[in-house]
């Protein structure tokens, strides 16, 4: 997961980055451009405005010559192509020479607002955008005819049209872009002079971000939503001597429009070298892993019989797993060891090494499982009370372990020995018929009668002999019966067998 997450965060990562470097670059090509273009408009209204100063001073020289006059304007219409239309009028607005001729406007006054501000002004300036005799939106480039003496004679004048093909639109209509940039121009009253919808030029525009923007700086660039609602990387510059804005903008969406073919390409060369990066993480991590699952696995049963074996076969291959599967082995070994010891611990008699009563109770259950007969042989010491009195307790029990010691010694491997009682005894035959034991049971009695224990007058025992197989309900009825039979040795003079012939 971590792996993954990491690849998937160095992917947004550069995804992120290329983004704001496609952002940050149009931008900047927008702030250049916009800057450039400006500089360009500059040099350009500059040049136009020399160019009527100088035909000005030949105006003012022979202003009451009409074909000089015509002549000038003439050569200011077509010798550069800068001016859509030239006018020469006197101080009051009556036109004097006027190129190109076709409107036939000779001697007219002329009352447009572009005339009135430029009488009114009587220095070089350029206009707003106004509609002129003709019908057509233009602004005009004008300077004043003043002659030798300082009288205003009148003004020479040039206009730009700002909806038809004037020398404006050539400079600023080739945008080379193609995918949704352009460029739009305002003057200093928001008033829109250029736009690529021509049915906006002469519209005002309300404060934007962007025309704020402008007036704070001479240029900068700007992430702004269009007017309609669209989301514009802007650059902008002001041509210093009309105050003029220009803006050149170019949609985001476009911009950004490389990126996809961009993030494929890193998706690309990413993949092949995170899927094996993934793969080799994957193995690894469950090369680590294996061997410490398989252990806690392994730890979860540590009660089955053969979870050593299985512990021992696991895998481990670096020093912490090693560890902890020594640690496990060598828990188990001393948990198990420690079970047995326990197990053997409480059923056994610790005195004699002979089953006690729970040992007794858990063979008798194996042996019953097993379905086989038995035959149950007790025996308790004569008048051992008297042996304790004479001798001291310490001799009791040495008595009762070497009567122990004697019973082993008469019983078979198979013989289950338990001490049930202070110096009662139980012995188990099993698969031993009634008669069988009868005579064992004589001959331990014999052997009692005759040991010879040092220090000490000999001992006798009496015995009682029971018989068991599946048809005689409880084994521990037959038990009982051995204990009456014993009962009844007892009863008879003790030193003796009783067989209990009871079923
Ligand atoms: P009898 O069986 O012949 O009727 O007489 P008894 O004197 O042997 O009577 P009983 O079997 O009832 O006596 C049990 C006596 O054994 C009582 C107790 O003092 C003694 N005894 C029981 N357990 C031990 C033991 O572990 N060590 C010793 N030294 N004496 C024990
Ligand atoms: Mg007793
Ligand atoms: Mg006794």
């Amino acid at each position: 997961m971590s792996a993954f997450v990491t690849l998937a965060n160095s992917f947004y990562a550069s995804y992120s980055v290329q983004r704001q470097l496609l952002i940050d670059n149009t931008l900047e090509e927008n702030r250049v451009y916009a800057t450039k273009l400006a500089a360009s408009t500059e040099q350009f209204l500059k040049s136009m405005q020399k160019q009527l100063a100088y035909s000005g001073v030949i105006a003012a020289s022979h202003f009451d010559d009409p074909k000089i006059l015509q002549a000038e304007t003439a050569r200011l219409k077509y010798q550069t192509d800068s001016f859509n239309s030239v006018v020469i009028t006197n101080a009051k607005g009556k036109i004097l020479a006027t190129s190109p001729d076709s409107l036939q406007l000779m001697g007219q006054t002329l009352n447009t607002p572009g005339a009135l501000e430029a009488l009114k002004q009587r220095r070089p300036m350029i206009s707003k955008p106004y509609i002129s005799l003709a019908k057509n939106l233009v602004i005009i480039i004008s300077t004043p005819i003043i002659n030798a003496q300082g009288e205003y004679l009148g003004y020479i004048g040039g206009t730009i049209y700002l909806r038809q093909k004037s020398i404006l639109n050539e400079l600023l209509g080739e945008h080379y872009y193609r995918d949704g940039s352009y460029i739009a121009v305002l003057d200093n009253e928001r008033r829109i002079l250029y736009h690529p919808d021509a049915n906006r030029i002469g519209e005002v525009v309300k404060p934007r971000p962007l025309t704020d923007a402008v007036k704070r700086n001479a240029n900068g660039s700007l992430m702004v939503t269009n007017l309609a609602g669209q989301a514009m990387l802007a650059g902008f510059a002001v041509v210093p001597s009309s105050g003029w804005e220009i803006v050149t903008q170019r949609p985001t969406d476009s911009t950004l429009k490389p990126l996809e073919g961009l993030m494929y390409k890193v998706l690309r060369h990413l993949t092949p070298l995170a899927l094996v990066t993934l793969l080799a993480v994957w193995l690894f991590s469950r090369l680590i892993a294996r061997p410490l699952w398989l252990l806690a696995r392994s730890a979860n049963e540590m009660d089955k019989p053969d979870v050593s074996t299985n512990i021992r076969e696991i895998p481990s291959w670096y020093f912490e797993s090693t560890q902890l599967k020594r640690a496990l082995l060598i828990g188990i070994s001393l948990l198990q060891k420690k079970i047995g010891k326990l197990k053997f611990e409480t059923q056994t008699d610790p005195m004699t090494g002979l089953f006690n009563r729970r040992g007794l109770a858990m063979t008798l259950e194996t042996v019953v499982q097993l379905r086989q007969q038995f035959a149950a042989i007790t025996l308790d010491i004569d008048h051992f009370k008297s042996i304790n009195d004479s001798y001291g307790h310490d001799t009791g029990d040495q008595v009762i372990r070497s009567l122990a010691e004697q019973i082993r010694h008469n019983a078979r491997e198979s013989d289950i020995l338990c001490r049930v009682g202070g110096e009662e005894f139980l012995v188990l035959l099993p698969g031993a018929q009634l008669a069988e034991a009868e005579m064992i049971a004589e001959r331990l009695r014999k052997n009692v009668e005759n040991l010879v224990l040092p220090g000490i007058r000999p001992i006798t025992i009496s015995l009682g002999v029971a018989y068991w197989n599946q048809q005689q309900g409880k084994p521990e009825e037959s038990l009982k019966r051995a204990d009456e039979a014993l009962y009844q040795a007892k009863k008879e003079g003790r030193n003796r067998v009783v067989v209990s012939q009871k079923h």
